[in-house]
């Protein structure tokens, strides 16, 4: 058996496979225990480089035996980023571009994974907290995988994000308050129904192991090598956290030589882990969270102190961009490499920017920088920081007026 428990990431106490997500002795978050002989017999590199073009190359690492419920996630666009690297003046930067995953963000990883265990469960509904991106694509899984769907979400989100969680038909319930808000109330609603799947509650354990494939892939794209640095954007920091095992877990099977990677976070001002990283003190929650970031807008993250743990622990360091950065972090992403990513993206692009700047990253370091959004998601947010078109009659002078 691949999957042979939960065991808790504080005390270690160990548990059955089952929805569980809290130990019930120290009240800490539970991780997937797997046999790693059993992987290792059948992972190679042969094997996932014929595997199919979705995270699903790498289903012998993920915690699921059941038929995938697959929109096509992941192995997204793997992109040597030349353009971007002169601009900030890196020789070997990388991009996984994850704005091209089936609802347009990285989200679409982790509920790919979630939602197939759901199945495996005999779950009748899945439902999810979601800062936007998540939404999308629990509303767009369910459908597939004809389950009804419950979405909670804060006041305020981009209306695309909304539009899209409709669509598919999805009940999205929009809560008056924060996301940390739209959260306990979904805790509470996941606990009063335990045959729902709530991804990010519930299910959470075996969800984050979706993000892992974001490690598996930039080492198989990068020939199997593992790079210096890595940049991750950060809500709860279970990202960063996920890309961490994977690393490891590629190290633990041969696939790839052991290497320190460094980890780097990028979170917008003000936010949790970035602060405790920056001031040297506790994650400590914030409750007011004032940013148009609002993907990345927790201000209570589960995975804080493991992010934390992992970016002091292997020499990284966590930038906070205010929203103006953000949103010109966009902008040269778009001039330089013809991407267009949403505002988590811009948090990234511009914590990379200030990295560098810094002297924290190296001119010939080989740096993965994760883009995790779609901006065609976020465009309400930066139209006002965007040129005016030109505007003409249909008149050949007009034309050459404007452009003088
Ligand atoms: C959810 C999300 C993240 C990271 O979330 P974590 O909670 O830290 O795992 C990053 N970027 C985007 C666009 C997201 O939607
Ligand atoms: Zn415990």
């Amino acid at each position: 058996m691949k999957v042979t428990g939960l065991r808790c990431r504080i005390c270690g106490k160990e548990f059955p496979p089952e929805a569980l997500y809290t130990c019930d002795n120290c009240f800490g978050p539970l991780e997937v225990k797997y046999d790693w002989e059993w992987i290792k017999n059948r992972v190679s590199r042969e094997k996932i480089e014929k595997g199919p073009k979705s995270l699903w190359r790498y289903k012998d690492f993920l915690p699921v035996d059941g038929e995938p419920v697959d929109l096509g996630a992941g192995f997204t666009r793997f992109i040597r980023a030349s353009n971007l690297g002169e601009e900030l003046g890196l020789k070997n930067l990388f991009l996984i571009d994850d704005s091209t995953n089936p609802t347009y963000s990285f989200k679409d990883r982790v509920v790919s994974v979630a939602v197939t265990k759901a199945k495996e469960f005999g779950m009748k509904a899945v439902g999810c907290a979601s800062t936007g991106n998540l939404a999308g694509s629990i509303a767009a899984h369910a459908a597939k995988a004809r389950l009804p769907a419950y979405i909670f979400v804060p006041r305020g989100i981009e209306k695309n994000k909304i539009i899209q969680a409709l669509v598919h038909g999805a009940n999205v319930i929009e809560v008056d308050g924060t996301y940390d808000d739209a959260n306990r109330i979904a805790t509470e609603v996941a606990e009063e129904h335990p045959d729902w799947g709530f991804v990010n509650i519930n299910l959470r354990p075996f969800y984050a192991e979706g993000s892992k494939t974001l490690a598996y892939e930039a080492a198989e794209r990068l020939g199997w090598t593992l790079p210096d640095q890595v940049v991750v954007p950060m809500a709860s920091g279970a990202l960063l956290c996920a890309i961490y095992r994977g690393f490891r877990d590629l190290e633990r099977v041969g696939l790839v030589d052991e290497k320190d990677v460094v980890f780097n976070g990028s979170q917008p001002h003000g936010l949790p882990i970035s602060r405790a990283v920056k001031l040297g003190t506790r994650v400590e929650p914030v409750r007011k969270m004032d940013t148009i970031v609002h993907s990345l807008a927790i201000g209570n993250p589960a995975d804080g102190i493991f992010a934390k743990e992992i970016i002091e622990k292997t020499g990284g360091y966590a930038e906070d961009p205010v929203d103006r950065e953000a949103i010109e972090g966009i902008k040269l992403l778009a001039k330089t490499e013809g991407i267009f990513t949403e505002l988590a993206g811009g948090v990234t692009v511009a914590g990379l920017k200030k990295l560098v700047e810094e002297g924290r990253i190296d001119r010939s370091d080989v740096v993965v920088a994760y883009l995790t959004g779609n901006g065609l998601k976020t465009g309400e947010a930066i139209v006002d920081y965007l040129d005016d078109t030109l505007k003409i009659r249909p008149r050949l002078e007009d034309f050459e007026e404007v452009i003088a």
